[in-house]
């Protein structure tokens, strides 16, 4: 058993995250990003916990252990997102939910159920990578039915449209004129040249990375 991490601890490790995917971690990033008061105590409390390591010129990284006390929290705050937007039909905004709140929607315990239910998406609302968990990585090769992106369905499997991810709204309007609506039996016709789905008699080609808002119900 190890002590609970800190709040402000757990808000310097996403500020940290973040800044690295976007390129590089500065103390003046954190300072601006993290929803806490960044001090160098705090600064200093991270390092002596093995969290980040600092270098002399401002810069600083997670370190393995700082990576995965991150991800852990990274992804249940994704996950959340997800949640609140695809199942709940709600906006960040409406949800009124403060930004270091989201990770406290989704309980350490239930983190796999829920991106099982949710279809292991790989992108929060706000268009970031959520990572990965074993569940993610273990139903590649599972065959049970949950929702799953359309671009993980075989070829010629048919499958029904659950949801189309609201990330992008002009997006769902368009698939959604086209035919693709939750209900709809769907299948994938096509991966190369192009990506080529079959919603009823209707033939679709999409960038894949539109296929990844597709989520479909397989029987
Ligand atoms: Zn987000
Ligand atoms: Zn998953």
């Amino acid at each position: 058993m190890h002590e609970r991490i800190s709040d402000e601890i757990i808000e310097v490790l996403e500020a940290t995250w973040t800044s690295e995917e976007r390129g590089s971690a500065s103390e003046q990033r954190i300072a601006d990003e993290a929803m806490t008061d960044v001090t160098e105590a705090l600064l200093v409390e991270c390092e002596e916990e093995g969290f980040i390591k600092r270098f002399g010129n401002g810069q600083l990284k997670l370190t393995d252990q700082g990576r995965r006390t991150a991800e852990e929290v990274i992804r249940r705050h994704r996950l959340a997102e997800r949640l609140v937007v695809d199942v709940l039909g709600m906006t960040i905004e409406e949800s009124e939910a403060d930004a270091c709140e989201f990770e406290h929607l989704v309980a350490p315990g239930v983190t796999e159920a829920i991106c099982t239910l949710l279809g292991h998406p790989r992108f929060c609302p706000h268009n970031h990578p959520i990572p990965e968990g074993a569940c993610c990585r273990q139903s590649e090769d599972r065959l049970n039915s949950v929702v799953i992106s359309i671009d993980r369905l075989p070829i010629g499997e048919i499958a029904r449209v659950a949801y189309v991810s609201a990330r992008n709204f002009p997006r769902i309007q368009k698939l959604s004129s086209l035919g693709v609506t939750p209900g709809i039996p769907i299948k994938v016709h096509q991966r190369f040249p192009s990506f080529v789905i079959q919603c009823e008699e209707t033939q679709i080609a999409l960038e894949e990375e539109i296929a990844r808002d597709i989520y479909v119900w397989r029987k």
